[in-house]
């Protein structure tokens, strides 16, 4: 299995502008209750001191930090207030403290005009909000661009010597598992340095919530969800194209259910999805074993457990039940490469998955 993670992660310092520069609600969106944020950009004040907050979290040796507008549709907000927000980041990179900036933005937004306001500043990032490559489904959840413009922000973008990432969602209304692979590979072949993969969920006072009280949406299962994201995880991965996030980030909020309605939401999706991967892995090796097994190891490197394990141990329960196992042992060895898995059924010699 390829690398799962980036090479180099930065510590990312998100400061919210829900909403800010969004030409209207896109029909799956609540960005103020996703961020937990007023619908108004932080004042500088607010701003630095919350960067302040972030800091302390540094650890000495996590290299490079940035500073992240997330939240809204940067590039749409009007100039003054892109300046604004603009210096007062740039304020940390200028102290030695902070490395750079990224931003999330609509591709319509990302344009030659709008990337000039950015000359001078230590913008590194741009992650463009695709969501989808079809353009039916980005008019029905009127998103108000098309699938080509996002193929010319991140040409763009690129050309300008951005890292580029993209965002895609899977579950979205008018959307389907063939249609979204389908996207995935558009995405893929516009060779982005990263993505991020969202679930569709039914957010409280987003149009989306209306039409899943009239029975006119429905969303993904918890289970379709991890699996529909597990074979575009993986389609990136063949691509060489890291996958930084997979699910919404976890809030109190969404845990306890005040604003979120339906949808394959969890707070450790990622970790689902990766044991998902692990889980399968192991079905390949066993699959060809036709008697009850009485023992079974499985040894990864000491940092997979818990994906070998799976979420409370849920891939040893399937493995057991489906491979008629007594008992599997999950046994951690620094010596194995990331992502390898060692396998040894009773007294049979050990098999490696790479
Ligand atoms: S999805 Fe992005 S562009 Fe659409 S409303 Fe939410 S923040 Fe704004």
């Amino acid at each position: 299995m390829p690398p799962v993670d980036s090479p180099v992660k930065p510590f990312i310092i998100p400061v919210f502008i829900p909403h800010a520069g969004c030409p209207h609600q896109c029909v799956f969106c609540n960005q103020q209750a996703i961020t937990r944020s007023a619908i108004q950009a932080p004042s500088t004040a607010q701003i630095k001191a919350s960067i302040r907050t972030y800091l302390n979290y540094l650890k000495p040796d996590r290299k490079p930090v940035q500073i992240a507008f997330f939240g809204g549709n940067f590039l749409g907000i009007d100039r003054r207030e892109i300046l604004r927000l603009l210096n007062a980041a740039t304020s940390f990179v200028h102290e030695g403290i902070v490395d750079g900036i990224r931003f999330s933005t609509r591709p319509d937004t990302l344009t030659k005009d709008q990337l000039e306001i950015l000359q001078g500043f230590p913008v590194s990032t741009i992650e463009i909000g695709a969501q989808s490559m079809n353009d039916a489904v980005l008019a029905l959840c009127r998103r108000g661009h098309s699938a080509r413009q996002t193929a010319c922000a991140v040409h763009l973008a690129k050309a300008c010597g951005y890292e580029v990432g993209i965002q895609m969602m899977v579950g979205l209304p008018g959307d389907d598992d063939a249609g979204t692979i389908s996207t995935g590979r558009q995405i893929a072949a516009l060779y982005p340095d990263f993505v991020r993969i969202y679930p569709a969920v039914v957010l409280e006072h987003s149009p989306l919530a209306n039409w899943y009280r009239k029975g006119q949406y429905v969303p993904l299962s918890l289970s379709a969800g991890v699996s529909l994201v597990k074979k575009l995880y993986l389609m990136f991965q063949n691509s060489n194209i890291a996958v930084i996030r997979m699910g919404l980030q976890a809030t109190a909020d969404l845990a306890n259910g005040s604003i979120l309605l339906a949808g394959p939401y969890h707070p450790a999706f990622g970790h689902l999805v990766i044991a998902e991967i692990y889980r399968d892995r192991v079905v390949e090796l066993l699959k060809t074993s036709t008697s009850a097994m009485e023992e079974v190891t499985l040894r990864v490197n000491p940092k997979r457990i818990s994906a070998m394990r799976g979420l409370k141990n849920e891939n040893i329960h399937y493995l057991k039940n489906r491979f008629h196992i007594r008992h599997i042992t999950v046994t951690g060895d620094p010596l194995m490469p990331d992502h390898h898995i060692a396998l040894m059924m009773d007294s049979e010699a050990v098999r490696l998955m790479p």
